[in-house]
């Protein structure tokens, strides 16, 4: 039988027991991410799973907020998840389930979260939780999940909509009281419950309101983030100001040569469409580098555009356009 490994979840704190199987495979993906190897034995141990790419909301920053033409709306099935499990089930230890879009618009979620939970996989989900009929407390945190953050930038409904445009600062209100209720009548520590401010000029002057509000609340943690937006479009939004200034933990400086994703982590559409990370490769079909439902894993995997996108670390300068999001990436080691 694989022995049993407990590993403590760095942002939570919840510990959750790992098969050794798991434990070697991510400890051979760092190492192989650390030689460099362009076709790794090692599966990604971290996913992306966007379980619905489209938003009742319109942030001025979100492509899909926006509408930027992109992949097809829609959301992700029960059977895409079970060919995802199937294929990397005994490798991931944690994922994401949201990418381009708001995950509880997928009407399976909770069944979801469930099948990743109950084979001991980490998970956590990002939402702007501003939804009436989607949302069944109990029913999420029955199912298990570890992990929800909610984005909610400001401590008053008219600064809050200045960038969640076309939410309801009450209704996020509402269902984060749910949820922190249903987690003391259920007796359960998950899951752990995050209220993420980005941090804008606009809304500087309500952190310390916010960190009140979060306290109130009861949620585990208020977290204040710089935007994680094109450079561009952000100095074209908010001229002369530095989303590093604005965050008072603004994130790490990138001290890797190369990208851990390409190694570590797989971002998955609900499609099926297979990228190396979350960021801008990943909004278009166009630049996928396979899809889970037509192939194997680890076709795709071993595929030339995943050992060319790795070959950009070794100095190889890239002819497929899709490799040169790599060469060309701002967050490369991030
Ligand atoms: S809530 Fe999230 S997915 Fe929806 S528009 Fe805003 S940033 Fe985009
Ligand atoms: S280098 Fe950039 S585009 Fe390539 S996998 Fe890493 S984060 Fe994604």
């Amino acid at each position: 039988m694989d022995p049993l490994y407990l590993w403590r979840d760095p942002q939570t704190g919840f510990r959750r027991k790992l098969p050794y199987s798991k434990v070697k495979n991510a400890l051979l993906s760092k190492y192989e991410q650390g030689r460099n190897r362009i076709a790794p034995k090692a599966f990604p141990f971290v996913g992306i799973i966007d379980l619905a790419n489209f938003c009742q909301l319109s942030c001025p920053l979100c492509p899909t907020g926006q509408k930027v033409e992109g992949r097809k709306p829609g959301v992700m099935k029960l059977s895409t998840v079970d060919r995802i499990l199937e294929q990397l089930g005994n490798t991931l230890i944690d994922v994401e389930l949201d990418n381009w879009g708001e995950p509880f618009l997928n009407p399976e979620i909770y069944q979801i979260i469930a099948r990743f939970s109950s084979r001991g996989i980490k998970t956590a989900i990002s939402s702007n939780l501003s939804f009436e009929k989607q949302f069944n407390a109990g029913d999420l945190i029955k199912s298990g999940l570890d992990h929800l953050i909610v984005s909610l930038d400001g401590a008053t409904p008219s600064v809050y909509q200045k960038y969640r445009k076309g939410g309801n600062f009450e209704l996020v209100m509402d269902n984060l009281k749910k949820i922190i209720e249903s987690k003391k009548a259920l007796k359960s520590r998950r899951p752990f419950v995050t209220m993420k401010f980005l941090v804008f000029p606009h809304n500087l002057h309500e952190r310390e309101a916010f960190q009140k509000l979060a306290d109130a609340l009861g949620a585990d943690r208020a977290w204040f983030k710089a935007p994680y937006f094109p450079q561009a479009l952000i100095d074209r939004l908010y001229p002369g100001i530095s989303p590093q200034k604005l965050s008072p933990s603004p994130s790490p400086a990138p001290t890797r040569k190369n990208c851990h994703w390409l190694w570590n982590s797989v971002a998955i559409s609900g499609d099926g469409g297979v990228s190396p990370c979350c960021f801008g490769i990943s909004y278009h079909p166009r630049f996928d580098f396979g899809n889970i439902l037509e192939q194997g894993f680890r076709e795709i995997w071993l595929s030339p555009i995943y050992q060319e996108a790795r070959s950009v670390f070794l100095g190889k300068k890239p002819k497929d356009e899709r490799a040169r999001f790599c060469e060309l990436c701002p967050h490369r080691g991030g």
